[in-house]
């Protein structure tokens, strides 16, 4: 506590006191923050810092058209979801309208977890089946279901018997061959050793972005064989969209459609209401038929008023700010910009990604592509002191993950790359 100053360190105890172990705490000093607008935070000593990492309030910080959504709907009627109510309806319209024309039905709920748990109760009812498949460094949320399907919640363990992780179509340590044929063959033989144990395949799982794995974007349509596996084994694929969705990726709204593939089930969390607590499944109309002859679910909270209007108002402005555009084109300054720094440090292995959600790989050295996490928590610290926010994620904790609301603009990006290569040079000259 010494090294990061009394009152900060009384602050930290004061939160470990009330949350013990379980608190979860940013950089080695946690910053006290108190508002942010737009790509800013700022803490309570008014210090900006240029966000990089949160991509839940994804139009923006405080986005003014979000947050006078909420207030006039909260002021107005904030119930449960038993009755009409034309924000809802509208809601469910306009969202279901953003999605391949099959996908014709929709479950609001409040958190990207609950929606996952929800898909694999779907999948699970729709193929009389309980084996899932998912990636070796998968996240998937925080239910007894869902953490049982995310293998990067439980290090170490032993997966349950009715789960496979296969590796993630990763291009960087494994360039052999193509991603996309590699990542089918392995799902292949996780699906014919779920059926020889007698559990059986239910479905497949997949953040569309493999964000936890590492980012893997490249090459678009490489999940084209899976899916079609997937179907022919008569299984459920269920694309999470909590990372890729809403037009993060800057080539579409979903993730999955730079696949080229329809999933049968769509769940979503994080940037659908920039803040406000909301989750939701879309899927094919059949599937939650036969699911609700049998099972009655409701979820208090999931898609109230208040929730379809802060949702309502995330869908109008990512159209009327060109959001889609705008994470594509400054998702490629921003990877060009990482690409040749990489140029002239050995420790950057890789950058990839895409629109404004980039990997970069923070390496030993490229010959050896020993993975460097220590030097990725170095950089996190240095650049949090220099007021730039960013995280990592990938199965050694050495993949820098960044990304910024989907405002950021070019100048951002040039002030960001800039700070990495000074930082970068300062650690590690090469
Ligand atoms: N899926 C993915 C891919 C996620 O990244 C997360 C959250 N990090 C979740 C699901 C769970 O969402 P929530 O925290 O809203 O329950």
């Amino acid at each position: 506590a010494s090294a990061i100053g009394a009152e900060l360190g009384e602050q930290v105890q004061r939160r470990l006191r009330s949350f013990g172990k379980a608190s979860v705490l940013f950089y080695q000093e946690p910053i006290r923050m108190e508002r942010a607008e737009g790509v800013y935070m700022f803490d309570v000593e008014g210090r900006r810092y240029l966000d990089l990492y949160n991509n839940v309030p994804s139009v923006g910080h405080s986005h003014p058209r979000i947050v006078e959504a909420i207030r006039r709907q909260v002021g107005m009627l904030n119930t449960h979801t038993r009755y009409l109510n034309d924000v809802v309806d509208a809601y469910a319209e306009r969202l279901l309208a953003t999605f391949p024309s099959e996908i014709g039905h929709l479950v609001l709920t409040c958190t990207g977890s609950e929606a996952n748990d929800l898909a694999l109760r779907i999948a699970k009812v729709a193929t009389g089946r309980a084996g899932f498949i998912v990636t070796e460094t998968a996240y998937h949320g925080n239910t007894a279901a869902v953490t049982d399907v995310s293998p990067s919640s439980r290090p170490g363990l032993l997966l349950p018997s009715h789960v496979r992780a296969v590796p993630a179509p990763e291009m960087f340590r494994n360039p052999v061959g193509d991603p996309g044929r590699r990542f089918a063959d392995d799902v292949a033989a996780a699906i014919a050793d779920l059926e020889r144990s007698g559990v059986g395949f239910a479905g497949l799982l997949v953040d569309t972005i493999f964000s936890s794995d590492g980012v893997y974007a490249e090459p678009a349509g490489f999940l084209a064989p899976t899916i079609e596996l997937v179907h022919e084994h008569q299984g459920v694929f269920i694309a999470d969209e909590v990372q890729p969705g809403f037009g993060r990726t800057g080539a579409a709204m979903w993730g999955f459609a730079r696949h080229g593939v329809v999933p049968d089930i769509v769940t979503m969390g994080k940037p659908m209401g920039n803040g406000f607590p909301m989750g939701g499944v879309a899927l094919r109309a059949p599937l939650l038929d036969r699911f609700a002859a049998d099972v009655k679910y409701f979820n208090t909270f999931g898609g109230n008023p208040v929730a379809a209007a802060a949702g309502l108002a995330v869908l109008d402005v990512i159209k009327d700010e060109g959001l889609l555009q705008n994470a594509r084109e400054v998702g490629r300054h921003l990877m060009d910009g990482l690409l040749e720094i990489g140029n002239r440090r050995i420790q950057i292995g890789d950058v990839r990604g895409a629109g404004l959600f980039i990997g970069l790989e923070l390496v030993i050295d490229r010959d050896s592509m020993e993975p460097a996490p220590e030097l990725a928590i170095t950089l996190i610290n240095r650049l949090r002191q220099r007021g730039f926010l960013i995280g990592a994620a990938g199965p050694f904790g050495s993949t820098l993950k960044i990304r910024p609301p989907l405002c950021f603009g070019t100048d951002h990006a040039d002030i960001f790359i800039s700070a990495c290569d000074e930082e970068l040079r300062a650690i590690a000259p090469a």
